[in-house]
């Protein structure tokens, strides 16, 4: 299991196990939280530092205009 270590105002130190719940990065497009399973990324061949999820709804409309325009640039 993956944690995270915070130090919180130079005091106090907390971990937080990582789940599939409590990961989150920013859509690259809109910039809106997306819930991440890093196990997902992990699995599909991404990785931790270079892997942006897009949120579900530019995801689609990236589908979408893939689609329309033939194959991806
Ligand atoms: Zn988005």
């Amino acid at each position: 299991m993956f944690y995270v270590k915070e130090r919180i105002n130079g005091g106090a130190e907390i971990s937080i196990d990582i789940t599939d719940e409590n990961v989150f990065c920013r859509c690259p497009r809109c910039g809106s939280e997306v819930a991440v399973d890093l196990e997902d990324v992990l699995s599909s061949g991404g990785d931790l530092y270079g892997t942006s999820v897009f949120c579900d709804k530019c995801a689609e409309k990236m589908m979408r205009k893939r689609h329309g325009n033939g194959p991806k640039a």
